[in-house]
């Protein structure tokens, strides 16, 4: 039988990173074995759902290279079958209509919790035929009265509970509307869902839906519930994947930190999509909860932005840098400060920080390297620095370092007497990188200017 496997996300709020887990592993588990992966919408909150999370869940899957083979399927156009379900179940007697009131039901919870019991629905109506013309009436399941239920999952292993912990739960409230533990389980029969893989919130929820599948005639899916996500809830404002992206985290580090919550390969921390596709197995998933940690995913997105292409790196960042307001494009100029910063950052918006310097002169100097650095007895080394670096014949670092070791023999000067004055003047401050690459990245005229302006505010009396 092939596999089909479905992320079900209701569309009440952006995707974030719990559920984009599940999401993956639906998605891995589905393409490992060479199956189909749906994305069913459950927009039957009528008060919640809004149109641009389904947009958002959409575009997150797109940019997360996750796109699904079949859907979306909306519940909301699914309503009709649902209610041929629940007519067919009250004609089948194995569901049926209700008619306590909400001050009897009240009325039983109290009387159960004063008696030390778990509070349940007493079965009033389950076999009462008397039922009255016209006031209003929920339909119950009838769920079974002795036995147990297994659940065989593929993460948790054997869960088994016993019926008596469930009740005859609704499956159509009074305004005629279906509950969700009953239309889950009909649109997974209608979509011929092979595998259930979702959070382990959802498992009390399962022993609820076996007994819907078995009053429909059908055989339950395989089930896998995923270990839970600690740390996730505490963060507020950056948790969905617009978040991430928005602060510069690539999609391949989004898809591979999450393959590590809760599925592992050995020591290995690092995995392309294709990596995880042919590896990802429910044998690997653990059952303990995993934990959140934004600073492995940092480091994650760092080692990202060291492996992709630099042509590719530099055209996504470019989008963040002309958020900060400056013009560029991919060129062999961008590129090259794409290969000198990318390792002193760890997502794009760092990236962008670390490097606003090459693309604006708007800086102030740093006032404690100015400090310690700069001297008017400097004067003449760095005058004669922007001179000969006007007529270098060769703009690499090797000739711009040679250069630099002449000049610092002659005004007999140590490396960094020349070498910070032009981080300084490049960059603002001293931190950078290899000066000699630092100033290979820049134009000549650029490096010139900005050596002239220290010479001219900072080293003139
Ligand atoms: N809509 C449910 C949720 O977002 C998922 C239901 C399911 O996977 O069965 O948690």
């Amino acid at each position: 039988m092939s596999v089909r496997a479905r992320f079900a996300p209701s569309n009440t709020g952006y995707l974030h990173m719990g559920n984009t887990r599940t999401a993956l592993f639906n998605f891995l588990f589905a393409r490992n074995q060479k199956g189909t992966f749906i994305l069913r919408v459950e927009d039957t909150d009528q008060q919640r759902s809004e149109d641009r999370y389904t947009e958002a869940i959409i575009d997150a899957l797109q940019w997360l290279n996750m796109e699904p083979d079949e859907g979306p399927i909306f519940q909301t156009d699914r309503f009709d079958t649902y209610g041929e379900k629940i007519d067919q179940l009250l004609e089948e007697g194995k569901a049926y209509k209700c008619f306590c009131t909400p001050e009897e039901l009240e009325a039983q919870r109290q009387e159960a919790q004063e008696a030390g019991r778990k509070p349940k629905y007493s079965g009033e109506w389950r076999d009462r035929t008397d039922h009255p013309d016209d006031q209003p009436f929920v339909v119950r399941i009838k769920m079974p009265l002795e036995g147990t239920i297994t659940v065989k999952d593929l993460v948790q292993g054997e869960v088994t509970v016993n019926v008596e912990e469930l009740d005859d739960f609704i499956i159509r409230r009074s305004d005629g509307t279906p509950t969700y533990n009953f239309v889950v389980v009909v649109d997974d029969v209608d979509m011929d869902i092979s595998h259930v893989i979702r959070g382990s919130d959802h498992l009390n929820n399962t022993f609820r839906q076996i007994p819907v599948y078995r009053a429909l005639g059908q055989q339950p899916p395989t089930f896998a519930h995923l270990p839970l996500i600690d740390g996730l809830s505490k963060r507020k404002g950056s948790a969905s994947v617009q978040d991430y992206r928005d602060l510069g985290f690539l999609p391949e580090a989004v898809v591979n930190y999450l393959s590590r919550l809760g599925w592992s390969h050995g020591d290995q921390e690092l995995f392309s999509m294709d990596e995880l596709t042919s590896l990802f197995g429910f044998d690997s998933v653990g059952r303990s909860p995993s934990t959140f940690d934004e600073d492995k995913f940092r480091w994650v997105n760092s080692e990202w932005m060291k492996r992709l292409e630099l042509s590719d790196l530099a055209e996504r960042w470019v989008p963040f840098l002309k958020d900060r307001g400056f013009d560029v494009e991919v060129d062999d100029n961008l590129i090259a400060i794409t290969d000198l910063m990318r390792e002193r950052a760890d997502t794009l918006v760092a990236l962008t920080d670390e490097s606003t310097y090459f693309f604006s002169d708007d800086f102030e100097y740093n006032e404690k390297a100015v400090k310690k650095w700069l001297s008017p007895d400097l004067k003449p080394a760095v005058e004669a620095l922007a001179d000969r670096l006007q007529s270098l014949e060769e703009w690499n670092s090797d000739a711009i370092g040679t250069l630099y070791r002449e000049l610092g023999k002659e005004f007999d000067l140590g490396l960094a007497k020349l070498a910070q004055p032009t981080r300084i003047g490049l960059t603002g401050s001293t931190s950078s990188p290899s000066v000699f690459d630092l100033v290979a990245t820049f134009s000549r005229d650029e490096v010139v200017v900005r050596l002239q302006k220290v010479i001219d505010e900072l080293l003139t009396e």
